[in-house]
């Protein structure tokens, strides 16, 4: 028989034939209630027919329920039978696609339909991308091509996003994507470059103004990297004069230092001697 679960919670709700599969079955394989063919069929003491998911949903729950045709009231418990051999004559009725409206040929046996179903090109699917359209199998192929939510690589940076993103992530957040400096123009550098091309110690953009060198040594200037040449050659002497000038400072220092440090050892020295007098 088909493979429509007897076992688990789909037991409970199993799905229905679709009622265009079965608008060629004769009446008695159609069920009342859900006006497809039977499926799993059970038979009142009235002698109706009715999927069990269908039947099962009238008597829902209660010891006694009236028959959905005729009204007449029914023990559940004891007066309502699976019915096997009616199951199997339902199987056996050949059915065409319900999708045939579409353009689907298929015919068969009830049995084989569930199979069918999972092949049949006509049969109406949503595309797996999500993007919330339902097309005939046979048209999905083309349709993921250009689907707006199709994943799709970044050229930068690899990063597999779907299409309909891929603007803002570039716009927005990829860091390998070529931009231009605005101070120097210079095209195609990363994103996440930009920072060290502008960084005054450690880039290489020409126009940004940077410090110089002697400034630690008290030359005030600064001016685009590109131009400091210029000052280094103009301003060599003036250099020069700082370093003397921070040589002697230095210098200065330093004997000072000395001094403290000849005072604190004559200090201690007189210390020891003292201790030295008073021991002996
Ligand atoms: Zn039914
Ligand atoms: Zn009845
Ligand atoms: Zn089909
Ligand atoms: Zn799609
Ligand atoms: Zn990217
Ligand atoms: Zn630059
Ligand atoms: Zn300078």
């Amino acid at each position: 028989m088909a493979s429509r679960s007897t076992q688990g919670a789909s037991t409970l709700h199993p799905r229905c034939y679709d009622a265009a599969l079965c608008s060629e079955l004769d009446r008695k394989y159609i069920c009342p209630v859900c006006l497809s063919a039977l499926h799993e069929p059970m038979q009142t003491s009235c002698g109706h027919r009715f999927c069990r998911s269908c039947i099962l949903g009238v008597i829902n729950g209660r010891p006694h329920a009236k028959c959905p045709v005729d009204n007449v009231v029914f023990k559940c418990s004891t007066e309502l039978f699976e019915d096997k051999a009616f199951q199997r004559e339902v199987l056996s009725q050949t059915v065409k696609c319900g999708n045939q409206n579409e353009g689907c040929t298929w015919a068969g046996e009830l049995r084989s339909y569930e199979e069918h179903e999972s092949q049949c090109l006509y049969i109406s699917v949503p595309c797996d991308n999500g993007c919330g359209v339902s097309l005939p199998r046979h048209a999905l192929t083309e349709h993921e091509e250009t689907c707006e939510r199709r994943h799709v690589n970044c050229q930068h940076c690899n990063l597999h996003i779907p299409f309909t993103d891929l603007t803002k992530h570039q716009v927005l957040a990829c860091q390998n994507l070529p931009v231009q400096c605005t101070l120097c123009g210079q095209t195609g550098i990363c994103r996440k470059d930009i920072s060290a091309h502008i960084d005054i110690t450690i880039g290489d953009c020409p126009l940004i103004v940077v410090p110089c060198q002697y400034a630690s040594f008290g030359c005030q200037f600064q001016d685009k990297r590109r131009d400091m040449i210029d000052h280094y050659r103009e301003a060599a002497n003036h250099h020069i004069l700082l370093l003397v000038r921070n040589v002697s400072d230095q210098e200065q220092r330093i004997s000072a230092l000395e001094r403290q440090l000849e005072q604190i050892h004559l200090e201690q020295e007189v210390q020891k001697q003292r201790i030295n007098a008073v021991s002996e």
